[in-house]
């Protein structure tokens, strides 16, 4: 339900609505813009009476009631862009949305300290903003390389120190965030976007931003009641990220679903950023797709990019060299201007 406000009126009449609001077990979210201020009601509200909170016309403009289940994070709460900032020492913020875009590049994992030091440099130096790496990695096999964890997050934060670039690494378990002070975007994996108790981990005990990545068979509805989790649980910072879905086909690792750039901006105030790596599989249909994905209004994106892409210890068929990765973002450079929005 949301309550639109009448302009005229003042702060203790709407703080009276509000406590009627609580009295009856609702947690109004005030959201106050420039043309007008509305108030999104949250929680059960099943028992409040529309009849009467039109009756309170020396507040209430106009009561709406809504079908979406998520409501922190939908558009109709909050008309203006979320501008999700990520500090960065001896600068201004980085900023996703808002017409703001960022490139996150580095290696799918945390191999030895001169392979992300080399990356990060390397994608530094072509226009990449933010570096990815994981320590702690989601792998479809026990066998499989794990991922360095501690060790893996302290290799990152030299490689942090020697190019300034602010890190990305996947959280996957709740007990891990204390080891992550010195991460600045806490990646939420495919395979968690449904971990309800790390969604509100990160929401209640980090205000830092969370990029929160679409599962395998996540609906956009599912995909938006996660980043609900987080919000309702006290983090505003989400970044929503499309990194393919699972279909039908096979020639490609998963088929990358570039409605949802659009569709989301339209459901949602929070930004949108693309992994176009984890969505083909292919090395080679980074760039195309990372251009699609610029000029269909992504508000980011999300590559991986690898010094040695044979020799990875995760992920290599879809690492671009840092060479490849430059040439992309000469081209990200010239479609930026004609992306949508
Ligand atoms: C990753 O970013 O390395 C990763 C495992 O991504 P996803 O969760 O999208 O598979
Ligand atoms: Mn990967």
């Amino acid at each position: 339900m949301i309550i639109v406000i009448r302009k005229d009126a003042g702060p203790e009449k709407l703080a009276k609505l509000e406590s009627w609001l609580k009295d009856r077990g609702v947690t109004p979210r005030v959201s106050v813009g420039e043309q007008r201020t509305i108030v999104g009601c949250i929680g059960d509200v099943s028992r409040i009476d529309e009849g009467m909170l039109s009756a309170m016309s020396d507040v209430v403009a106009s009561v709406k009631r809504i079908q979406e289940p998520y409501k922190a994070v939908n558009r109709q709460f909050h008309s203006m862009d979320t501008i999700v900032e990520v500090p960065v020492k001896g600068g201004g913020p980085l900023k996703f949305g808002g017409g703001n875009f960022q490139v996150i590049a580095g290696p799918c994992s945390v191999e030895i300290e001169e392979q992300v030091v080399e990356i990060a440099k390397a994608v530094k130096a072509a226009g990449a903003t933010l570096l990815r790496g994981g320590a702690f990695k989601p792998r479809t096999s026990p066998y499989a390389f794990q991922g360095l964890r501690e060790e893996g997050l302290r290799l990152l934060s030299i490689a942090k120190e020697e190019t300034g670039l602010p890190i990305v690494s996947e959280i996957m378990d709740p007990r891990e965030l204390e080891f992550f002070d010195d991460v600045d975007i806490l990646q939420i994996g495919a395979r968690n976007m449904q971990n309800y108790e790390l969604l509100k981990e990160v929401g209640a005990h980090s205000t830092k931003p969370v990029l929160l990545k679409r599962a395998f068979s996540g609906t956009i509805k599912e995909l938006l009641m996660s980043a609900e989790y987080i919000l309702a649980s006290g983090n505003p910072n989400v970044i929503l990220c499309e990194r393919g879905i699972r279909t039908y086909e096979t020639a490609t690792r998963n088929t990358i679903d570039l409605t949802v750039v659009p569709l989301l901006h339209r459901k949602s105030h929070l930004p949108i950023v693309v992994d176009p790596s984890h969505a083909t599989g292919v090395a080679s249909l980074v760039p195309p797709l990372s251009m699609a994905a610029t000029v269909i209004g992504a508000d980011g994106l999300i590559v991986e990019v690898h010094n040695d892409p044979p020799h990875a210890r995760c992920d290599g068929a879809q690492s671009l060299t840092p060479e490849n990765f430059g040439e992309m973002m000469k081209g990200i450079r010239n479609v930026r201007p004609f992306a949508c929005r």
